[in-house]
């Protein structure tokens, strides 16, 4: 999935009490639709437009100098109480002068070359010695899009049962079995048993490689001191549940299959939140879900929607976060 795109304007609302910045509503075909700030009367319906996502890293040119403070990364955030979700530009002529198909809005969905997506640095602790690459022959790499970017999924889950869980700021890691050989990985890597490293030492506190079937690999989400900011406010180390993946049928377990997996692990899950028919909620609505407070009342990275029975959409597994965008609320 690109974190950039060749976007058009479709909406250009006000914002109260500014007087220099505008909100924008951007189309970008298959990179779907956001809300992003721009000074005021800077653009128009219709304009082309450069769109930066969440966790694009912006080129160190001189007209992104302003984000050189932000380390040149786009954050999500609310600006006066108005979503910015994404950084808007507008377009460098070298993207768009080529003829495209049809009009100039042909251009739109575009992906912009050689922009790449930050990934949150893998803390000591937990990034270890090397064992091996990600065996992702056998699992899935953990991931989540964003529900902008998969409205075919957003559309499938209507009608359907979904439950909602809490989004825990840290770093990801998945532990198998297969073949005999249990293994533990962070993000992108597969970690030699060595002493310190945490997600080994967790992995003695709950016994996972006695516990653990063979051909099953679960997927959790390490949080506590020192991994990012602890939003969550962990003493120590600790893991939550997301998903438990059968190797054998390559496909996730069910939410209440999950469940008692994790029970009969003694390990806990992600916190639930609550579990409902999906309807036609407006993207607004999906924002307003996505807020509210860990349980140490500080404000939540977002949440995540399943269906309550697995489902598949264009060959993905259909699940999507939504950032919470009071987290970062920079009236
Ligand atoms: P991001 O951190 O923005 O890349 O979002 C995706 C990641 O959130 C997943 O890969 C998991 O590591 C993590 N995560 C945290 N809480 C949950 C949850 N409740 N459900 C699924 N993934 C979660
Ligand atoms: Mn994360």
């Amino acid at each position: 999935m690109a974190v950039a795109y060749i976007g058009k304007v479709i909406k250009i609302n006000p914002i109260k009490g500014a007087d220099r910045i505008e909100s924008l509503e951007v189309v970008c075909g298959k990179g779907g639709k956001w809300r992003g700030i721009a000074g005021k009367g800077l653009r128009q319906v219709d304009d082309l437009v450069e769109v930066y996502l969440q966790d694009a890293i912006l080129p160190k040119e001189d007209r992104f100098l302003f984000m050189e403070k932000h380390k040149y990364i786009v954050k999500m955030q609310k600006f006066k109480g108005v979503p910015s979700e994404c950084l808007i530009m507008p377009t460098d002529p070298k993207l768009t002068e080529q003829p495209s198909h049809s009009s100039a809005s042909g251009h739109v969905g575009q992906p912009i070359p050689n922009i790449e997506k930050y990934e949150k640095p893998i803390p000591a602790n937990l990034a270890g010695e090397v064992l091996g690459q990600f065996p992702t022959h056998l699992v899935p790499k953990t991931d989540e899009p964003n529900f902008q970017t998969v409205p075919e999924m957003v559309e499938a889950l209507k009608g359907k049962q979904c439950y909602v869980t809490v989004k825990c700021d840290g770093s990801s890691a998945t532990f198998y079995k297969h073949e005999g050989h249990f293994g533990v990985c962070s993000r992108n890597l597969e970690l030699k048993d060595t002493e310190n490293n945490t997600l080994w030492e967790l992995v003695r506190k709950y016994d996972i490689c006695a516990h653990l079937s063979e051909d099953f690999a679960i997927q959790v989400e390490c949080i506590g001191e020192g991994i990012q900011s602890n939003p969550m406010g962990i003493k120590g180390h600790d893991i939550r549940i997301f998903n438990i993946y059968d190797i054998k049928t390559r496909r996730y377990l069910g939410y209440k299959r999950m469940m008692v997996l994790a029970k009969m692990l003694q390990i806990p899950t992600v916190p639930y939140i609550c579990e409902f028919e999906f309807g036609d909620p407006s993207d607004e609505d999906l924002r307003k879900l996505a807020v509210g407070n860990y349980d140490n009342g500080k404000p939540r990275e977002g949440i995540v929607i399943r269906p309550m029975e697995e489902m598949v959409v264009n060959g993905e597994r259909l699940s999507f976060k939504v950032i919470n965008l009071l987290c970062r609320d920079i009236d």
